[in-house]
């Protein structure tokens, strides 16, 4: 064997998973309908990986909407409150993926978090009192037949035990340590069930084995594995990492009995020191992860070859593969006609990825025929260095990352210039993005109408919402969004050094996907991006409208990265375009400017150790240098979506942003003990609704929240907002929400 994958997309090509799937929810696809077109889907990636030579091919990544949720279901780890539904399996899974509101009841989805470093996100199983885990019949036996069927050489692949378990959440005062006899079972069930069906190698997925392991992690590790591995009917157990290096598992993962070991070479760079030095367990087959699973460049061959040689020396029986799933790049380079042909040759997606394993294996059996074309593809400059950007970045001090004066001074002064009330109320950004505006965006695409159509439109959209937020009585008003239709594409689509993809889609939950843009080269603004719309937003009223800008590392976060420079450079040039865009809004007479981060706390290292020097370190100063050098009294906002920041909370606060917004509303507001405790100076906007569902908040319900706020906060420190940018609601929700957010502020103003 000498050359395999962790895992394929799933949506789709031309994400037909997606479409088939929103037309069963819709009832216009029958479930066999969509039983028919995931087979269809399976198929054609099988037969993609079978003629590329595969030897091994991983069975079970297909899923419906993700496969911690599948290895939860197929383990009947499923709360009462679904079951209780009474629905078929397939409208069961659907009900834990999304929620279900019909006529069997009416049930929230589970919770859903982004899966280790990637924009993924998984459903995060429930454990409670009335768990009862047992071996079900959900996709794994019958994806694996089928493709034995079809005569490949599959290897089944689920989520392995202790990921299952550190991924989980625990309710009724249970712990993983409970559901340890009990998952034992049912995998050695599964295992052996897998086995008597012919499965020579099972891939268990145990990509939580990179982050830091404590004692007590080790120890659960062990006593999951070391029963289970005691008996493995005949089968051959992969143990299957990614994201990052195993230096604290290695040893236990050593100690066990696995028969071969998946580590990544690509994002787990201290993996090899490891292996190279510690040395690799000579019982086991080691899956080396060479070819990035990640991100969409192409392999550079005598690199990947060079490695692979130093891992010759430890490990004799060597697989090639993927440093983790497939799943996190586009399909295929075939469909991009927008991108030159000689920029397309630079990158490699799904598909392109398994000609470079080809290519690898080919090359180590003496066949150089790939190798050649590949050293002069690298050999080649591929872009053109914008120098002047670059000088600029290596002129920059330390005073370039330091607003002046301190937060307390400008914050006083900030108070005099605009005069706001107490607790002024603002929201995040957009409004809706309804079928209107998005078909007129899709009609100046295809060329049918002039760019002063266009804007006029949107004009007339921010035209409407400014005397909607007025007569509604918020504070700071926003012009809408109505022209960005994503928040980091519509700022790359402006700036140079990016590339867009027609079809480069990604799964990023269940049926949505994203496009991330490619960061190709050098990033500079070569012209105002958002200051026209802005300052016609201003021109209709006497109250204060924010500039809405997206921050540097969210643009690099949710972007392909570049891999020839640092993320820090790359985010430095982005950083220094959007300094720019500031300072002309600005000069332009905008007075307060959101800078967005969103993304911020998801790239946050695996690994505690990192955090600042591999990341914070370079990321804080990258955001302080998009607003350093505005005046005291312009007020810089941000606004990130996710509240689990309590950890960094310091990091945040040295942003040095004036005002801060976050979602709250769901995360029990828990934050707010951490910003008291920590002595929190920027001013904040804990999210008080959450605009993630259609639901209404009533005021007396805001009322409640304001006080909890009150009781940590001091008032002068306080904003009330939504939890997020409203685009996905619907216009009478959004009115209606906003007014009793309005009304429930005048009322605890009254009190105060
Ligand atoms: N300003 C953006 C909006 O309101 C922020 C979006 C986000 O936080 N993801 O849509
Ligand atoms: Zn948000």
């Amino acid at each position: 064997m000498t050359k395999t994958i962790i895992g394929y997309p799933r949506i789709g090509e031309h994400r037909e998973l997606k479409f088939a799937t929103q037309k069963f929810f819709k009832h216009q696809l029958t479930e066999d309908e969509l039983l028919k077109t995931a087979k269809g889907l399976r198929d054609k990636n099988w037969a993609t990986l079978k003629a590329a030579g595969l030897n091994q091919i991983p069975t079970g990544d297909f899923s419906f909407f993700d496969t911690t949720l599948d290895t939860a279901f197929l383990l009947n780890i499923v709360p009462k409150r679904y079951q209780a539904l009474g629905l078929s399996p397939l409208a069961e899974y659907f009900a834990l993926a999304r929620g279900y509101q019909g006529p069997a009841g009416d049930v929230k989805a589970l919770s859903m978090k982004k899966w280790f470093n990637t924009n993924y996100h998984y459903l995060v199983p429930e454990f409670d009192a009335d768990t009862q885990i047992k071996v079900g019949d959900w996709q794994l036996f019958a994806q694996f037949k089928d493709a034995k069927e079809q005569g490949l050489n599959a290897r089944p692949a689920l989520v392995g035990s202790y990921t299952l378990l550190q991924l989980s959440r625990f309710l009724d005062g249970k712990q993983a340590e409970d559901f340890v006899p009990a998952l034992i079972d049912a995998y050695s069930e599964i295992i052996a069930k897998l086995a008597s069906l012919g499965a020579e190698w099972i891939q268990l997925d145990e990509p939580a084995l990179v982050y830091d392991q404590t004692i007590a992690d080790k120890a659960l590790f062990t006593s999951l594995y070391q029963p289970l591995l005691s008996h493995k009917h005949g089968a051959k157990i992969l143990a299957q990492t990614y994201f990052g290096d195993v230096t604290d598992a290695l040893s236990v993962l050593a100690s066990l009995p696995f028969d071969g070991l998946g580590l990544d070479f690509i994002e787990g760079k201290a993996n090899l020191d490891l292996v190279t030095s510690a040395g690799f367990p000579e019982d086991k087959v080691l899956f080396a992860g060479i070819v990035n699973g990640k991100n969409i460049w192409r392999t550079n061959y005598d690199q990947a070859l060079a490695t692979l040689a130093q891992l010759d020396q430890v490990a004799p029986q060597l697989v090639l593969s993927t440093s983790c799933s497939l799943l996190h790049v586009p399909y295929t380079t075939r469909n991009e006609d927008q991108i030159a042909p000689e920029e397309l040759q630079y990158l490699a997606f799904a598909e392109e990825k398994l000609t470079e394993l080809a290519d690898l294996d080919a090359a180590r059996n003496g066949d150089n025929a790939a190798l050649q074309a590949n050293e002069t593809l690298f050999s080649k400059p591929r872009y053109q260095e914008n120098a002047a950007i670059n000088a600029k970045i290596a002129a920059l001090k330390p005073e370039d990352y330091k607003r002046q004066p301190a937060r307390k001074e400008r914050l006083a002064l900030q108070a005099k210039e605009f005069h706001l009330p107490v607790l002024p109320t603002t929201t995040i950004g957009s409004f809706p993005q309804t079928p209107a505006v998005r078909k007129n965006r899709a009609k100046f695409r295809k060329g049918e109408i002039s760019e002063e159509e266009y804007t006029a439109f949107n004009r007339a959209e921010t035209k409407r919402w400014i005397d909607i937020q007025e007569e509604l009585g918020l504070d700071v008003l926003v012009h809408g969004e109505f022209e960005r239709n994503d928040m980091v594409e519509y700022f790359g689509d402006e700036l140079e050094g990016f590339r867009f993809t027609a079809n480069g889609w990604v799964q990023s939950y269940g049926t949505r996907g994203v496009k991330p843009p490619i960061i190709w080269g050098d990033v500079a603004r070569t012209h105002p991006i958002t200051v026209a719309e802005t300052v016609y937003a201003q021109s209709l009223t006497d109250k204060p409208v924010k500039g809405m800008l997206t921050g540097p590392v969210t643009i690099l976060n949710w972007s392909f990265p570049r891999e020839d420079v640092s993320p820090k450079l790359s985010t430095e040039q982005i950083a220094l375009a959007l300094a720019d865009e500031t300072l002309d809004l600005e000069k332009h007479g905008i007075k307060i400017i959101q800078i967005d981060e969103p993304a911020l706390r998801e790239n946050l290292p695996l690994r505690k150790k990192d955090w600042f020097s591999k990341y914070l370190d370079w990321a804080v100063p990258a955001f302080r240098l998009v607003s350093s050098k505005v005046q005291p009294t312009t007020q810089i906002h941000t606004h990130m979506c996710y509240s689990e920041f309590g950890d960094i909370i310091e990091a945040i606060d040295a942003l040095d942003a004036d005002v801060i917004s976050f979602e709250a509303a769901r995360a029990d507001l828990t934050l707010l003990d951490i910003l008291h405790d920590t002595h929190f100076e920027t001013e904040v906007g804990p999210g008080v609704y959450d605009i993630h569902s259609p639901r209404v908040p009533s005021e007396d319900e805001i009322v409640t929240i304001i006080h909890k706020i009150l009781a940590r906060l001091p008032k002068e420190q306080v904003w009330i907002n939504p939890d997020c940018g409203l685009k996905t609601r619907e216009e009478p929700e959004v009115l209606a929400s906003l007014k009793n957010l309005v009304a429930a502020t005048k009322q605890v103003r009254k009190e105060l």
